[in-house]
């Protein structure tokens, strides 16, 4: 069985083939804003510019026709709206076009699920952090649960407002990284977790009026270090409290050695697993909307409509 899917959420437009689970092909582009952050239409745009050509890579790459393709699957939120709505309309027209099945997939659960699929960890915590989300995700009777999540503004986003403040272009997650590894004065910042969440806007406020009086690699060092140490203590109490032996960190910000380093210590110390999230599938990629979609295949959806707020608590999972 052929599934093709499209992951279309913010700035990436990605599309994957998978047969029969096994990723065939794993194709994107990312829409870089000139200057500042996101800007919605402009991302849309970019995904309708690029999409034919993401589409047809994606399909020489696996070597199939859309012909042969048995289910489309789109990544139906959380996200921008004009930006799902790319994903949403280009799949849901080749569904009608080739006369093959739909299906709307959970962006945040198609992180997990790749994520379990390439560290073949079965029933790890996840922490999810990406540009607009940060969530401590488990399995418990039948659904995905937000453990816990951020009250404000995702853990990139945190980052790459700092670095538009500091002067970096977006996205600024690797170059403060870097700032990161050369300081040597811890800064005391906020440190904000309210029970299972985290709130990361006061971090933003408190460092907005401190730039002119430290180094930016100081900044940069306490920075990742409060907040990063927030993002630990959520995912240890979801582990302690729901008795799961294992961690993975997936989304955009999982490429930062520094998270992974306090990841693996933090887990170590709990004698449990934890793996590095593989590059190509730890950012937003399309392999993980096929390869989700493929695990629904029996689903029957009515509502595939583009879905801005989708919760991942709202998806019965019952492939599992
Ligand atoms: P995503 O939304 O999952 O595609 O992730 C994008 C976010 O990841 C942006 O906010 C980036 O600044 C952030 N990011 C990318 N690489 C790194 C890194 N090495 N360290 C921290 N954040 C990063
Ligand atoms: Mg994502």
């Amino acid at each position: 069985m052929y599934v093709l899917g499209t992951e279309s959420t913010a700035h990436t437009f990605g599309v994957g083939v998978v047969r029969d689970g096994e990723v065939l092909a794993n194709e994107r582009d990312v829409y870089k804003p000139v200057k500042g952050g996101i800007i919605p239409g402009e991302a849309a745009r970019h995904h309708y510019e690029l999409g034919p050509t993401i589409l047809k890579r994606a399909l020489e790459k696996a070597k199939v026709s859309l012909e042969d393709i048995d289910l489309f699957a789109f990544s139906q939120g959380p996200g921008l709206l004009p930006c799902l709505k790319v994903g949403s309309q280009i799949t849901n027209y080749l569904s009608a076009k080739y006369n093959k099945p739909v299906i709307g997939v959970n962006h945040c659960i198609a992180h997990i699920e790749i994520a379990r699929k390439v560290t073949e960890l079965d029933d790890p915590v996840m922490l999810y952090v990406s540009g607009g989300n940060t969530q401590v995700i488990t399995f418990e009777n039948g659904k995905y649960v937000v453990f816990g999540e951020t009250q404000d503004i995702g853990i990139g986003n945190l980052l790459d407002k700092v670095g538009r403040r500091l002067g970096i272009p977006f996205p600024a997650g690797p170059k403060i990284e870097e700032l990161a590894k050369l300081g040597k004065k811890y800064i005391p910042m906020p440190y904000s977790i309210k029970g299972m969440d985290v709130s990361f806007s006061g971090l933003e406020t408190f460092i907005s009026k401190i730039l002119d009086k430290y180094k930016i690699e100081d900044i940069s060092f306490s920075l990742q270090e409060t907040a990063f140490a927030m993002l630990m203590e959520a995912s240890e109490r979801a582990m302690a409290y729901c008795k799961k032996e294992s961690l993975i960190i997936a989304g955009g910000v999982a490429a930062n050695t520094r998270l992974n380093e306090m990841g693996g210590k933090m887990c170590e110390a709990r004698g449990a697993k934890f793996r590095f999230m593989n590059k190509e599938y730890a950012g937003d990629n399309g392999a993980m909307i096929a390869y989700t979609g493929y695990l629904m295949k029996d689903y029957k959806q009515e509502d595939l409509t583009p879905r801005p707020n989708f919760r991942t608590d709202a998806v019965k999972v019952t492939y599992r």
